[in-house]
C-alpha cells in the first residue's frame, strides 16, 4: 500500500495530535481523530472525527474501522480494547503493551530494573498502612511518591519528607498503590526522544535540558543542545536507546533523566508518544519528532534528527489570574524577533496553567537562545480579550 495514502487513526485530540498534522499535513496525510471534547485542537483538522471516551471500547473499534494504522497522543486510553484490536490484526504503533507497562509507575519501575537501565530505588506500596516500613528503606530525607496509575504533568507525584510522614506532621497524599521512590538531587533534567522504525532502526535525538517550574509542576523552559559535556551527552543518548531496545518495538518514545550532582544519569521515566520535550523539533531539527512518528506509523524511512540550531522552547501557560477569552500581550514585539516560531493550539478558553501553546526560539548559539527566550518568557503572557 502507498504509505501516503494510510489512513492514520489518533487516540486523543490535544496540542500533541494536532502539531503531528500540521506537520504532515504537506505530505497529504490524513487522520481520523478520536476524542471526547468537540472543541479539541485536533477537531478543525481531522479527516474524520469521532466524538468519544477513549476509555469506550465501542468508539475505538470505530476508529480502527475507518483507520489503516492507529497510535496515541496521550496514554490515558482503554489499553485492553486495543491489545484485542492488536491481537485481532490490526496495526498499533507503539504496541498498546508497551502503553500498558508505561502506565502503571510500578511496572515501569520494575521493567528498568530487569534491563539493568539505571533508575532510582523504590519501593510499591498498595496502602498508607505499607508506607512507614518502606520509607524507612529508602536513602536521604526527602523521597518521592507516585500513584501508579492515572497521574500526569506532575499530578500524582509528591516529593515529601521522610521525618514529616513518620511522624504524622503531613497526611498521606495517596490512599491507593504507590511508587515510593528515592529522591534523586539533581544537577539538571535531561531528556531524549529515541525512535524507532519497524525493522528496529534507532535514532535519537540531542538531548535537551528542563527547567521545572514546581509550583505549576510543569516545564517552563527546554534547551537544545542540553549543556553538558560530550561524555554525558553520548551516555544519556546510550541509556535512552537501551530503554527503547529493551521496549522493543517501534515508536516515538521521549526518555526523561536526571542527571545527578554527581554526573551520574538515572531514568525517571518514558512517554510513548510525542512529548513536550520535542516541540523544539518542529523547527530546531531536520524532522521533527511530529513527522518521525508519522513516518514510523506509514512505515516510511526514519529521518535524519540533526539540529539545524541551538534552540529552546517556552510553553504559553494560561495566566494564573483568569478563565476565558484571551489574545496575547506584546505580540507585536515579540512577532519581529527573528527565529522565534509562536505556535498556538486552538484551545477555545484560557484557564490558569493551561497548556495553550508554545514558542521555538532558535540562533547560532545558546547564549543569544537564552536571551532571546527571556525576552519572550517575560513578554508574551496572556491576557482577557
Ligand atoms: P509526570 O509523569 O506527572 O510528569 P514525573 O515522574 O515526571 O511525573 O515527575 C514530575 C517531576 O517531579 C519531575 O520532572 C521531577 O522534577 C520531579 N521528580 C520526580 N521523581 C523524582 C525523583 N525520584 N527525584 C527527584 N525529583 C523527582
Amino acid at each position: 500500500m502507498n504509505p501516503l495514502k494510510k489512513r492514520i487513526g489518533v487516540l486523543g485530540g490535544g496540542q500533541l495530535g494536532r502539531m503531528m498534522i500540521e506537520e504532515t499535513l504537506r505530505l497529504n496525510l490524513s487522520y481520523n481523530i478520536l476524542e471526547a471534547d468537540s472543541n479539541c485542537p485536533c477537531a478543525p483538522l481531522a479527516s474524520n472525527f469521532i466524538e468519544g471516551s477513549l476509555m469506550d471500547a465501542e468508539k475505538i473499534n470505530q476508529l480502527a474501522a475507518i483507520s489503516d494504522v492507529l497510535t496515541w497522543e496521550i496514554e490515558h486510553v482503554n489499553t485492553e480494547a486495543l491489545i484485542a484490536l492488536e491481537e485481532a490484526g490490526k496495526e498499533i504503533i507503539p504496541s498498546p503493551k508497551i502503553l500498558q507497562l508505561i502506565q502503571d509507575k510500578g511496572l515501569q519501575k520494575q521493567f528498568y530494573l530487569d534491563h539493568q537501565i539505571p533508575t532510582g530505588a523504590f519501593f510499591l506500596v498498595n496502602n498508607p498502612n505499607e508506607w512507614a516500613a518502606a520509607i524507612e528503606k529508602l536513602p536521604g530525607n526527602k523521597f518521592v511518591a507516585k500513584t501508579r496509575k492515572g497521574g500526569y504533568d506532575g499530578k500524582g507525584v509528591a516529593i515529601l519528607n521522610k521525618h514529616d510522614i513518620l511522624k504524622g506532621n503531613e497526611p498521606i497524599p495517596f490512599e491507593g498503590p504507590c511508587v515510593l521512590e528515592a529522591f534523586v538531587p539533581c544537577e539538571k533534567e535531561l531528556a531524549v526522544i529515541v525512535a524507532r522504525d519497524k525493522q528496529g532502526n534507532i535514532v535519537s535525538y540531542p538531548s535537551i535540558e528542563m527547567e521545572f517550574d514546581s509550583k505549576a509542576n510543569l516545564v517552563t523552559l527546554l534547551l537544545s543542545p542540553a549543556r553538558v559535556g560530550s561524555i554525558i551527552e553520548e551516555e544519556a543518548e546510550q541509556i535512552a536507546r537501551k530503554v527503547v531496545k529493551a521496549l522493543n518495538g517501534p515508536g516515538l518514545f521521549a526518555v526523561e533523566m536526571f542527571l545527578d550532582q554527581e554526573g551520574k544519569i538515572w531514568v525517571n521515566e518514558v512517554a510513548p508518544r510525542a512529548h513536550n520535550s520535542g516541540h523544539h523539533t518542529i523547527e530546531a531539527c531536520y524532522t521533527s519528532q511530529f513527522e518521525q512518528l508519522a513516518r514510523i506509523v506509514i512505515g516510511l524511512p526514519l529521518g535524519s534528527t540533526e539540529l539545524v540550531q541551538p534552540a529552546a522552547m517556552i510553553n504559553l501557560l494560561g495566566a494564573p489570574d483568569f478563565s476565558g477569552s484571551y489574545k496575547l500581550d506584546k505580540l507585536e514585539e515579540v512577532s519581529k524577533l527573528p527565529g522565534v516560531f509562536i505556535h498556538l493550539y486552538a484551545k477555545a478558553e484560557s484557564k490558569p496553567m493551561r497548556k495553550m501553546g508554545h514558542v521555538c526560539i532558535m540562533a547560532p548559539t545558546l547564549t543569544e537562545v537564552i536571551e532571546k527566550a527571556n525576552y519572550v518568557r517575560e513578554h508574551l503572557v496572556f491576557v482577557k480579550d
